[in-house]
């Protein structure tokens, strides 16, 4: 079986991929993405999307950017709503895909949309049943994200330097995702207002941070590893003692739901 497969992104192909190949099923790819906003995102995407199919050697059906289709698309709705806005900009873009199939013969389709911890299961079928009936067409349905697939895909990333997003893809998504950005910095800031009593803010966010040239050991072993957490550094440098007294071992290590990544030395 081949199915027309419609790609969202290049994160979301890495486990419709494997889940696809697990089943034998081909695939030719469709990235047809308008909603992606400014251009220049479009092309990271796109061309991530072009590393996974120089890799792959899968084939493709082009398709050109035109930002414009997502812009008419949402006049006159309330673009507020992230249900109907999301709704309609996925189903727009499958029914896009749908079209493309029927006209190159294809009788299944499928959309990667199934990879992204996004969105909603439920709402990918509806418009796929929707579009099977107008279209006469099968859709293939599949969890992709099932089995701890999403982060095996961002292991996958990691490691063959494969670009991911850090919000949807439109305009409106963002700006919501840096207010949610500006409000997780400014809750992370109350929280260690409380417990520090120096000038932290140039400590945040940090690409490297220095135990104990940064910060003193002394806020650890009394208020914990959440200082470390809500400081949120890219990598930690740590010396060996404090770190054996903190229980920190040599690489990536849990504080709560938060991974970092410690050089113990
Ligand atoms: S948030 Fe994502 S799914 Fe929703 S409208 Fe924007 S791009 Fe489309």
């Amino acid at each position: 079986m081949k199915v027309f497969l419609h790609v969202c992104c290049a994160a979301d192909l890495i486990l419709a991929h494997k889940k696809l190949k697990e089943k034998n099923i081909e695939y030719v790819a469709y990235f047809y993405n308008p909603n992606i906003y400014p251009k220049i995102e479009y092309e990271k995407r796109y061309n991530a999307f072009l590393k996974l199919k120089k890799m792959w050697n899968f084939e493709e059906i082009k398709e050109k950017y035109n930002h414009n289709e997502f812009t008419e698309i949402m006049k006159n709705i309330n673009i507020k709503d992230e249900h109907i806005r999301c709704y309609k900009c996925m189903y727009f873009r499958m029914e896009r895909s749908v079209i493309e199939a029927k006209k190159r013969g294809y009788n299944v389709f499928t959309t990667t949309l199934l990879s992204s911890p996004r969105k909603k299961h439920e709402d990918i079928k509806k418009i796929a049943e929707e579009l099977s009936n107008k279209y006469n067409i099968t859709f293939y349905y599949d969890n992709f994200r099932a089995n701890n697939a999403i982060s095996e895909g961002a292991k996958f990333c990691k490691v063959n330097n494969i670009y991911r997003q850090n919000y949807c893809g439109c305009e409106y998504s963002l700006i919501e995702a840096e207010e949610l950005r500006i409000r997780s910095f400014e809750k992370r800031k109350k929280f260690l207002s409380k417990i520090l009593d120096f000038d932290f803010t140039h400590l945040m966010n940090k690409e490297l941070l220095k135990i104990p040239e940064d910060l003193y050991p002394r806020y650890l072993y009394k208020y914990g590893l959440e200082i470390i957490k809500n400081l949120k550094p890219k990598i930690i440098i740590i010396k060996k003692e404090i770190a054996d007294d903190l229980n920190i071992k040599n690489g990536r290590n849990k504080i709560g739901n938060w991974k970092s990544k410690f050089i113990v030395v």
